[in-house]
């Protein structure tokens, strides 16, 4: 008999996300607990800087974020989704404030809000430029405070899922972790709900924002129980990351007045013509192209970067909202930031797509859920507004938590799954993608016999992992995941970047698929149980090679330019071809393309959002 942990509600991952999920759960009744391969408070949402937006003040409205976040999403973006995530954000924040977030506040104590790209209205709130840091201990309280078990350092790596040939009818029962501590592989049995809540994947790119941990766990897994994934080719690059790093310097300094400068002194973004309206503050994806097209026609300094200067803020302004990036630019890149420009780039920074989930958080899969940046619910379509992901995990976290814990939220306007009605496609792949390579499809349950009884799902699991583990640790002299992720790393920031063109995407392809092949030989050199790092890597690893090639393949398909995405073949978005979400089925790995409508119906009749040209 397998040692089987049983709690109501599983949440998976313990950022922001994660842990207000928890708190809705509890707060619905429900023995909640949390798997989190790191402690609560080491998530990366505590390196989040600027903020959070929500329409708060006299003069704001949700109706204007909900028309910012669509148009920033250059019409990919679900209505229903938009709107509930601008209606909720105000409440959600109260939230936080009453429950002691030391939110930045004006000389009358009402909470500070700063200018944001892409926004019509001033409607950032933040904390310093240390939002995330604040809002993972102040949600931490609160778990602390309710008794929520928190299962820390313990590395989920398989979901325990029925195996009914039609993914809309499976039901998730749980997961299985390894006790990164010991080494122990265990099955935590869910009576009520799983909640995904495992952040991003900036980890299949090697210049990114993200911390090692951000490694596309969640997707891949419920990718692989049939899940579909959803509009994976919209990545965020950020434009101001330090170049030698890759750690973020917030959009709060260009929202305070923070300027860019190209090698010739010019403040491009208004001398280019790239943002004659808005500058430094249009939306992130037309600033990292324009940086990137200053740089590639030989205004770049060193070839590589572009100025960022704060030092006209005055030292005053700088240290009371942004001291935490003085330590960044000297830290990082030894750059005094109150006496020179500093150098930036743009870097990967956060997935749009993921997890296809409603407005409840719920897959197609019975008891799964998934809320923050591992889902897509589609809130940012394709292209995210900055200060629009805080909001996202305490609105979306909180309505998967609930939803989970059994209560009743009413009936989502988002459909999920897939529908007779839907538009299937192929791409012109250079490689065979009817084969999951030699890589074992861990997809559902064993491949045994049906199974049904939840328990005998979770031990079924279990004894799957054991047996990966086992495998993975006997084989002797195989190839090290290292070498197999930083090829994949380097072909995806070579080839599916801010620009993307066929030959490139092809290329990745490539060699994600010979990455693959490579994988089936993988072999973990610690033989240790004891915080075995290569092992944990190694698995994560395998989770980086799924996502990297959905990403891929997404960006292959779609035959147009739309928010994040751009394709040198294709240079106007395409709204009567492609106003569609990509849609990604596992299909035992051999992944299977359709689409889905976008829904663009807002609650009532003046909130219909007609696709417009997207300026700033
Ligand atoms: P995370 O906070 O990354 O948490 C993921 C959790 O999942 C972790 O607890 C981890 O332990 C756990 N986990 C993952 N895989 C597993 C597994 N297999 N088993 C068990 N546990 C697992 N957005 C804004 O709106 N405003 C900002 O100012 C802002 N600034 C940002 C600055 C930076 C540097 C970055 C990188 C992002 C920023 N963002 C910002 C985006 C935003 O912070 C993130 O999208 C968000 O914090 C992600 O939160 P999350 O809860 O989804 O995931």
């Amino acid at each position: 008999m397998t040692d089987i942990h049983e709690h109501d509600v599983l949440v998976i991952g313990a950022g922001g996300a994660g842990l207000r999920a928890a708190v809705a759960a509890h707060e619905a009744g429900a023995d909640v607990a949390m798997v989190t391969k790191l402690h609560p408070v080491r998530s990366h949402t505590g390196a989040a800087e600027g903020g959070i937006n929500a329409a708060l003040r006299e003069g704001d409205s949700w109706e204007l974020h909900a028309y910012d976040t669509m148009k920033g999403s250059d019409y990919l973006g679900d209505a229903p989704a938009i709107e509930t995530l601008a209606q909720d954000a105000p409440e959600d924040v109260i939230d936080l404030e009453h429950w002691g977030m030391p939110f930045s506040r004006e000389e009358d104590g009402t909470v500070s809000q700063r200018p944001f790209g892409g926004l019509s209205f001033a409607r950032t709130t933040y904390a310093g430029a240390e939002t995330g840091h604040h809002l993972l201990h102040t949600l931490y309280e609160q778990v602390v405070k309710r008794g929520i078990t928190v299962y820390d350092e313990w590395y989920v790596t398989r979901l325990a899922v029925t195996d009914e040939d039609d993914p809309a009818d499976r039901t998730c029962h749980g997961v299985v972790a390894i006790d990164v501590k010991t080494g122990e592989v265990a099955g935590f049995r869910a009576t009520s709900g799983v909640i995904l809540a495992t952040g991003g994947l900036g980890q299949a790119f090697d210049h990114t924002t993200n911390a090692v941990s951000c490694t596309g766990d969640g997707p891949a897994m419920a990718y692989r129980v049939g899940v579909p994934l959803e509009d994976m080719e919209f990545v965020q690059f950020h434009p101001t990351t330090l170049p030698s790093t890759g750690v973020l310097i917030s959009e709060g300094v260009r929202g305070e007045g923070g300027i860019l400068y190209n090698a010739e002194g010019e403040r491009f973004m208004f001398e280019g013509g790239y943002a004659n309206n808005d500058g430094e503050l249009a939306s992130r994806d037309v600033v990292s192209r324009a940086e990137l097209t200053e740089i590639n026609e030989g205004r770049g300094i060193e070839d590589e970067y572009v100025h960022l200067d704060m030092r006209h803020l005055g030292e005053e302004r700088i240290v009371d909202r942004l001291e935490n990036i003085l330590h960044l630019a000297a830290d990082f890149e030894g750059v005094d930031g109150l006496e020179e420009p500093m150098p930036v780039k743009p870097g990967q920074h956060y997935e749009m797509g993921g997890i296809e989930v409603d407005e409840n958080g719920e897959t197609v899969i019975d008891g799964l859920y998934a809320a923050g940046e591992c889902a897509c619910v589609s809130v940012h379509g394709s292209n995210r507004l900055g200060g629009n992901a805080l909001p996202e995990l305490i609105v979306f976290g909180k309505r998967a938590g609930l939803a989970a814990a059994g209560g009743d939220l009413g009936e989502a306007d988002i459909p999920t799954g897939r529908h007779d009605e839907f538009e299937t496609d192929s791409i012109d792949s250079p490689v065979p993608l009817g084969e999951a390579g030699s890589l074992d499809d861990e997809a559902v349950a064993d491949g045994g016999p049906a199974l049904s009884d939840a328990d005998s799902v979770v031990e079924a699991a279990v004894e799957a992992e054991t047996g990966r583990v086992e495998t993975l640790m006997d084989r002797e002299d195989g190839v090290n995941h290292a070498e197999i992720r930083a090829e994949v790393q380097r072909t995806m920031t070579e080839n599916v970047n801010v620009f993307r063109e066929a030959p490139g995407l092809k290329r990745a392809l490539e060699d994600i698929r010979a990455a693959r092949e490579r994988y089936a030989d993988v072999s973990v050199d610690d033989p240790s149980r004891t915080f075995n790092t290569d092992l944990i890597q190694t698995i994560e690893t395998r989770n980086i090679l799924d996502v990297a090639e959905a990403i891929t393949i997404g960006a292959l398909a779609r035959e147009e330019f739309r928010g994040a995405h751009w394709r040198a073949e294709f240079q106007e978005r395409r709204d009567e071809e492609w106003l569609k979400h990509t849609m990604l089925a596992w299909n035992g790995g051999s992944p299977d393309l359709y689409y889905k409508p976008v829904d663009l119906d807002g609650e009532n009749e003046e909130h219909t959002y007609e696709p417009k040209e997207r300026s700033y």
